[in-house]
């Protein structure tokens, strides 16, 4: 077994603090759990697309929800403005590259 990096982050939102809203409190463990299997560029251009969802909460309080810094938040933001074009891309799966995606039409 290998040691496990990084730990489940717990939200620190007030929704969550206070269990205000039953239906965010899992969303936001959601969000960290994904988080906790993303490598680190990954973490903050996923929480990059959610800031910038329509009615997305403030970095601020992103920054609560994620564990991650503002300013990684808008540093991730600025790279996927920039398409990424700086960010290295990692050949992890040169072995199974161009796998056929399987198209089945059972439904209309
Ligand atoms: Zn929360």
């Amino acid at each position: 077994m290998s040691a496990s990096s990084r730990a489940l982050h717990e939200c620190e939102c007030s929704v969550c603090q206070q269990q205000t809203d039953p239906e965010i409190a899992p969303y936001h463990r959601q969000i960290n759990l994904l988080l906790s299997r993303l490598n680190e560029p990954q973490r903050r251009w996923y929480v990059a697309v959610l800031s910038q969802e329509p009615g997305a909460p403030s970095d601020v309080e992103l920054a609560r929800i994620t564990g991650l810094d503002e300013k990684t938040i808008w540093r991730g933001r600025q790279e996927l403005e920039a398409d990424l074009l700086n960010a290295p891309l990692h050949r992890q799966c040169a072995e199974g590259g161009g796998r056929p995606v399987a198209e089945k039409k059972t439904r209309p």
